[in-house]
């Protein structure tokens, strides 16, 4: 083992599939740990992965209406406490600052775990009169809530996201941002991060505290849990009446707006890594990866060095919308090529001295292994379409693991049985009644992930509890 294999070693998913994440994580060099505990400071390939899906996020905002604005990190404590339901279920995971300035302060200010209260404020004073809705806001940041048991990615003190907040003068319309709102994250998930999903509604004991409804899409891992990777909230008026936010309708009576909310955060980037990545590294899909194809010159000499570089640099100008990057390190090649596959880049195209005799290289998808031997004059043409099929098989095998992995259950037996021994989404048949919903979770750690939005004609009985079933939902392990 040469000595950037020892100290990059990555844990087999079979061996410790927790001990696995952390490796991949430290091996691409996307997040360390920080000073405060359960913080994390994302290095600068974990970054550039952040920065991608923004852009692309950020463009879909735009094209429907949403503006981008900034708002307080310090939210007055007695903000929170407006909406009962909000503040109890925040309560536990604030971060409270009471002094400042070398001072106790008169009122404790929370910091921002996220930022209905604060945002709502602001729409009290800006929306006077149904011409001024719908009002659509998103903002960029950071929000902090004080976990105990922290992941990388998956669950830290502080993290970044975006949460869209929009207000409307109807429910009808305030329902239909929310549900659209979801399905764009959907479309996001899948068509760039390569991770299928499913959606659909929250029971009350999973909902967002202070929702009228939660709507989720969840995506699995490939230790055969669920991963809730955004949400969409129906607000219904519980924040427009704590916060006053009023309209006059055309009529001219005075009405409380509907309002929504809506987020994805750097978790996303966790769930990439626990859908796509293998025992060598992370995997990146080609449509958000910040380097698709790595080009490793292979030398000898110097003036090998000198002519490879060159060839490398010759076939880089024919290439068009193709994120490369020539890899011109003074290493042995055998390193180059481990560091670009615990790097999770989708591509690497080797050309040696041999290859440049025979005018071909070698290109090396990450996502398969395979070797595929293209004329140098096809390459232009070539590596966007092997780019391509690794995007479309990543979502393709991470739709066969999902599948397989999907269980029908028709008895309390085979429920706890499959829990026990396959994990996976359960599909099952529930009475939708909370206290039977959380029997099941204490006896069997599974909670209800999501209610999907189609739900074809329920019959029988609640898989649990016997009762006459309501729905037909999907249970998981979740992160
Ligand atoms: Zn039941």
């Amino acid at each position: 083992m040469s000595e950037i294999e020892a100290k990059v070693k990555i844990t087999p998913r079979s061996e410790d599939f927790s001990e696995w994440y952390q490796d991949v994580i430290a091996a691409a060099e996307l997040a360390d740990y920080a000073p405060v505990k359960g913080c994390m400071v994302i290095r600068p390939n974990g970054y550039a992965i952040w920065e991608n899906i923004q852009k692309i996020l950020d463009q879909e905002f735009k094209k429907t209406e949403v503006e981008n604005a900034y708002f307080p990190l310090f939210i007055p404590h007695e903000f929170l406490k407006r909406e009962s339901e909000h503040v109890e279920g925040f309560s536990p995971e604030l971060a409270v600052v009471t002094h400042a300035g070398g001072k106790k302060l008169d009122e404790s200010l929370v910091v921002r775990p996220t930022s209905e209260t604060i945002i709502y404020d602001s729409f009290s004073k800006w929306i006077h009169s149904w011409r001024d809705l719908p009002l659509k806001i998103n903002q960029w940041c950071n929000v902090v809530r004080w976990e105990m048991r922290t992941r990388l990615f998956l669950r830290t003190s502080e993290f970044l996201w975006q949460e869209g907040h929009t207000a409307h003068a109807s429910e009808n319309e305030a329902e239909k941002e929310a549900k659209l709102r979801l399905e764009m994250y959907k479309n996001f998930v899948e068509g760039y991060l390569a991770i299928p999903v499913i959606s659909g509604q929250k029971t009350e004991n999973e909902k967002f505290a202070g929702a009228l409804r939660t709507y989720t899409f969840e995506t699995m891992t490939q230790d055969k849990k669920a991963l809730q990777s955004g949400t969409s909230h129906n607000l219904g008026q519980n924040f427009s009446k704590a916060f006053n936010v009023k309209f006059l309708d055309e009529k001219g009576e005075n009405q409380f707006v509907w309002q929504t909310s809506w987020g994805v955060s750097t978790r996303l980037i966790g769930a990439l890594i626990m859908a796509h990545g293998d025992d060598k590294g992370i995997i990146i899909p080609t449509k958000i990866a910040p380097v698709q194809v790595a080009i490793v010159p292979i030398w000898k000499s110097d003036e090998e060095k000198k002519e490879m570089i060159g060839a490398a640099e010759k076939i880089v100008l024919k290439l068009q919308d193709v994120k490369f990057k020539i890899d011109k390190r003074d290493q042995r090649p055998a390193w180059k090529f481990f560091d670009w596959e615990r790097k999770g880049v989708p591509l690497r195209v080797e050309i040696g001295p041999k290859d440049l005799e025979k005018n071909q290289a070698v290109c090396v998808r990450r996502d398969t292994g395979e070797k595929i031997i293209v004329p140098q004059s096809d390459l232009a043409d070539k590596l966007p379409e092997i780019l391509e099929e690794i995007q479309k098989n990543l979502f393709d095998r991470a739709l066969k693991f999902q599948q397989e992995n999907t269980h029908e259950i028709g008895s309390w037996e085979e429920f706890k049985n499959t829990i026990e021994n396959k994990k996976g989404f359960l599909n099952a048949l529930w009475c939708g009644d909370s206290s039977c919903e959380l029997k099941i979770k204490e006896q069997t750690k599974a909670t209800i992930r999501c209610i999907p939005f189609e739900q074809e004609e329920v019959l029988g009985q609640c898989v649990h509890c016997g009762k006459h079933a309501k729905y037909k939902v999907i249970f998981a392990i979740a992160y």
